[in-house]
């Protein structure tokens, strides 16, 4: 067997033993980058990987285990522990957040996902943000900026700095300047059924051919209140119209938006969409490492795209697998629709999974540590009913 299968094979066994005999790739891989191997040669490897994996996960425990100890002085982590798998080049700290839309109650999808964060932030030491993306005067609501941080500060514990985007709405303007001035971004003012045919059709629109100068105008008409109207004119990334992937194809960094906002009131609007304000906040922040969900795969590459205009390095990425319970409602805006319409109680109603009603229905925080730390990084999507969920986290909860 040559060094590098071996190595794989013992960290996958390693992660099986850990995971009640069922190993997963992403902690793997993971594991085989702190290990110091170059990742690119493991990337090329991701097939091999999986079907280790595979052969491994139909062994039963005893069988792994056996198997482990012949393998384990070829790997530098020698003890089979509980724990999440270590993060590459995290030696000298990290700086990793979450960045909640303040459209509806925190609830335990949240807490899936960005437990993660908070934990290696605690073992490595750095920075965890939590930045509240309140760019949509649309849908942010005024009791966010206060639920947030206090359900922020129950679950981790470790919360080095809330930031609240609309606060940083001039920032996001310097970076929009920025992209003009470095020709990666034009204000198009063709409306979305044109665009969205240049888009089927590979075509530039022509507002693509405008001078920085130009655009520098058309932007300036976007922030004049006399100046373009809402739906009229919205700023774009310059990419590439050809691009593989039409999603990637000139999207859109800003547009107007006029409705009153619960913070800002009519200060602003012009609002960043969600890849620009979290380009900018990654770069400004230093950003290390991210664990996001993997819905977010595209808009990771639009913000990779964003990050080389400005010749930073873009940050590690796991995208983690989604939890499904087949019966809760786990949709912020369900959750608020739900409410609003008194089908349940409020944010603290026992048969809704908020944060709120977590802690009032005695959950401690680590309790979830526990279960994050029991199922490890991990990419692949998990269904679930309630019942099976609550009773892992009971059992966690009396220990
Ligand atoms: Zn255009």
């Amino acid at each position: 067997m040559e060094k590098l299968e071996k190595k794989i094979r013992a960290y996958a066994l390693k992660n099986a033993i850990a995971h009640e005999g069922k190993a997963m790739q992403g902690p793997v891989m993971s594991s085989l980058f702190s290990e110091g191997l170059d990742k690119k040669e493991v990337g090329k490897q991701a097939k091999k990987i999986s079907e280790i994996i595979l052969e491994i996960n139909s062994l039963d425990l005893e069988e792994q285990k056996k198997q482990f100890d012949k393998l384990k002085d070829d790997i530098s982590e020698r003890e089979t522990h509980e724990g999440l798998d270590e993060l590459p080049d995290a030696e000298k700290g990290i700086s990793m957040r979450f960045r909640p839309a303040p459209s509806g109650p925190l609830h335990l999808g949240h807490i899936i996902s960005n437990m993660a964060s908070s934990l290696y932030v605690k073992k490595y030491g750095g920075k965890f943000y939590v930045i509240i993306d309140d760019t949509d005067p649309k849908t942010t609501l005024a009791s966010a900026y206060e639920d947030i941080p206090r359900d922020c500060d129950w679950l981790f514990g470790n919360v080095s700095e809330y930031l609240i985007s609309s606060d940083r709405m001039l920032l996001y303007y310097q970076y929009v300047e920025k992209l003009i001035e470095k020709k990666s971004a034009y204000i198009c003012t063709c409306n979305q059924e044109k665009f969205k045919k240049f888009v089927e059709e590979k075509k530039d629109c022509p507002c693509r051919k405008l001078t920085a100068k130009e655009n520098m105008e058309r932007w300036n008409k976007m922030l004049d209140k006399k100046g373009f109207r809402e739906g009229e004119a919205v700023l774009r990334f310059k990419s590439d119209m050809k691009h593989k992937n039409p999603a990637m194809r000139d999207f859109p960094l800003a547009r107007i938006n006029e409705t009153p906002h619960p913070r800002q009131g009519t200060k602003y609007r012009v609002w960043p969409l969600m890849n620009l304000a979290v380009s900018v906040d990654d770069m400004e922040l230093k950003m290390t490492h991210i664990i996001r969900g993997k819905d977010h795969r595209d808009n990771a590459e639009r913000q990779r795209m964003i990050f080389k205009i400005f010749d930073k390095k873009f940050p590690w990425v796991f995208f983690i697998g989604r939890f499904k319970f087949t019966d809760l409602v786990m949709s912020k805006r369900k959750l608020t629709a739900a409410i609003a319409s008194g089908e349940f109680s409020g944010e603290e109603d026992e048969r809704i999974p908020t944060m709120a009603s977590l802690r009032k229905r005695g959950y401690q925080p680590k309790a979830f540590v526990k279960f994050i730390e029991q199922r490890g990084l991990s990419e692949v999507d998990k269904v679930m009913d309630s019942k099976e969920f609550f009773k892992l986290l009971d059992n966690f909860n009396r220990q």
